[in-house]
C-alpha cells in the first residue's frame, strides 16, 4: 500500500504540486489523469523518490521512500517518462544490467530476465542494440526493467506517449497482464485510455488532486448536471412566473419558441428534485410539456471542467483564503498571548497583593530585580 500525505513540491514560487494526499491499495490499476503541466510526473517522481517533496511524505508498504529508501525502492519498478534506457546496450545486457542494479542474487538474474522478456514479448529481440529497436519496442524494454525485482507496485509515465495505434493496444495489453500480479499506477493525459484500463482514476490539475474515484463514481457524484431544458406551451410571463415559483430553482431563463411555445432553461439547487412539483403545477396551468431534458454530463464533460482553468482557480482562491483566515487566527493569537503577558507584571505591581497564582508572582519578583 502506498500513502501519499500532504505532499507539496515548489519551484521557485511556483506550485508543481500542491499539497497531494492518497492511498493506492493493493490489486488496482490506478490512472493519474491530466492536462500536460498538471503535476503527473513530479508527483510519480516524488513516490518513487527520484526527487524529494518539498514538504510531506511517501511510504511504501510501510517503508518511507527518503528515509528507508533502500526498502522503500524494492518494492517499486519505474517506468519515467524518458525511459532511462543504455542505447548501446542490447536488450539482454540493458535488463542483466538492470537486475544487477536492483541487487536480484546472482542465481535468480537469468531467470527474471528471461521471464520479464517473455511477459513483454521481446525475447527475440534480445541480441539487438537497444538504438535500433522501434519505440514501442524500447517502451516494451522499459516496461520489462520495471518489472525486473518482481515488485509489488509498476509506476508507468505515461506509458503510450508517442505510440502509434497498434503499439498502444499492444501496451495496453501488456497492462492488463500486469494487473495480475501488480499494483499498477499510470499516468495519462488522455481519458479514454485511462477510463479503458483503469479500476480507479484520479484527476490532477495545477498539481492538484480534483477527484478520484471510479468511472461510475465520478459519474454518480459530479455527473448531475442541475438543469432542466423544457418546452413548454404558454406565455413567456406567466411561464417564468410558474418556473420561480418552483421549489429548488435556482435561475431559469425563458425564450419565445414557434407554435406559442416557450424554450426554458432552469438550473436548480444539487439535492432537489424539482420535476414533480414542476410538472404537477404545469399541469394545473394546462401548460402542455412538448419536451423535457436532463442531461447528465459525460465523463469527458466531468474532465474537462475539473481541468478548467476557471475551476482551478476557484480551488486557488478557496485555499488562499483559508490560509489568509489561518494566519489571522495565528497573528490574532499571538497578539492575544502578547497582551496577557504584557499584563501580568503590570497587574502585580499595581496590586502587589497575595492573591496573585505564585506563577505571576515569580515573574514579578524577576521583572522588579
Ligand atoms: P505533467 O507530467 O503532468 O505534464 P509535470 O509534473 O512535468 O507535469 O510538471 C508540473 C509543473 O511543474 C509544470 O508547470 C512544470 O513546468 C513544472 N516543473 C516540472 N519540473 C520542473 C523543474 N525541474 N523546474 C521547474 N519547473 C518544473
Ligand atoms: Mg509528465
Amino acid at each position: 500500500m502506498i500513502r501519499v500525505s500532504n505532499v507539496s513540491k515548489k519551484y521557485g514560487d511556483h506550485f508543481a504540486v500542491k499539497n497531494l494526499s492518497f492511498e493506492i491499495d493493493n490489486g488496482k490499476v490506478y490512472g493519474f489523469l491530466g492536462p500536460n503541466g498538471a503535476g503527473k510526473s513530479t508527483t510519480m517522481n516524488i513516490m518513487t523518490g527520484y526527487i524529494a517533496a518539498s514538504e510531506g511524505d511517501v511510504e511504501i508498504d510501510g517503508h518511507d521512500i527518503l528515509k528507508d529508501a533502500e526498502e522503500a525502492k524494492k518494492c517499486i519498478g519505474y517506468l519515467p517518462e524518458i525511459p532511462p534506457l543504455y542505447q548501446d546496450m542490447t536488450v539482454k545486457e540493458y535488463l542483466d544490467f538492470v537486475a544487477e542494479l536492483k541487487k536480484v542474487a546472482k542465481a535468480e538474474r537469468k531467470n527474471q530476465v528471461e521471464e520479464v522478456m517473455k511477459k513483454t514479448f521481446i525475447t527475440d529481440m534480445q541480441k539487438r542494440l537497444i538504438k535500433n529497436l522501434s519505440k514501442g519496442y524500447k517502451q516494451r524494454v522499459g516496461l520489462a526493467q520495471a518489472m525486473i525485482g518482481n515488485p509489488d507496485v509498476i509506476i508507468l509515465d505515461e506509458p503510450t506517449v508517442g505510440l502509434d495505434p497498434k503499439q498502444i493496444i499492444e501496451i495496453r495489453e501488456l497492462i492488463r497482464e500486469l494487473k495480475k500480479d501488480h499494483t499498477v499506477i499510470l499516468s495519462s493525459h488522455i481519458l479514454s485510455e485511462v477510463a479503458e484500463v483503469c479500476d480507479e482514476i484520479m484527476i490532477i490539475a495545477k498539481g492538484r488532486l480534483v477527484a478520484s474515484g471510479t468511472a461510475e463514481q465520478l459519474l454518480k457524484d459530479l455527473g448531475s448536471s442541475n438543469t432542466l431544458e423544457l418546452t413548454v406551451k404558454g406565455s413567456k410571463k406567466e411561464v417564468t412566473e410558474l418556473l420561480k415559483s418552483v421549489n429548488g430553482v435556482n435561475t431559469c431563463t425563458v425564450d419565445n419558441a414557434p407554435g406559442g411555445t416557450v424554450e426554458c432553461f432552469i438550473s436548480y439547487n444539487d439535492d432537489v428534485e424539482i420535476r414533480d412539483e414542476l410538472c404537477k403545477k404545469l399541469a394545473s396551468k394546462d401548460m402542455t410539456i412538448y419536451r423535457l431534458v436532463n442531461d447528465a454530463k459525460s465523463l469527458e464533460d466531468i474532465f474537462l471542467e475539473l481541468t478548467d482553468d476557471k475551476y482551478v482557480e476557484k480551488i486557488e482562491r478557496e485555499e488562499a483564503q483559508k490560509e489568509e483566515a489561518l494566519k489571522a487566527e495565528k497573528k490574532k493569537k499571538k497578539q492575544e498571548e502578547k497582551e496577557d503577558t504584557n499584563a501580568e507584571p503590570e497587574v502585580t505591581k499595581e496590586t502587589e497583593n497575595d492573591e496573585q497564582p505564585e506563577a505571576s508572582q515569580d515573574a514579578a519578583v524577576k521583572e522588579e530585580e
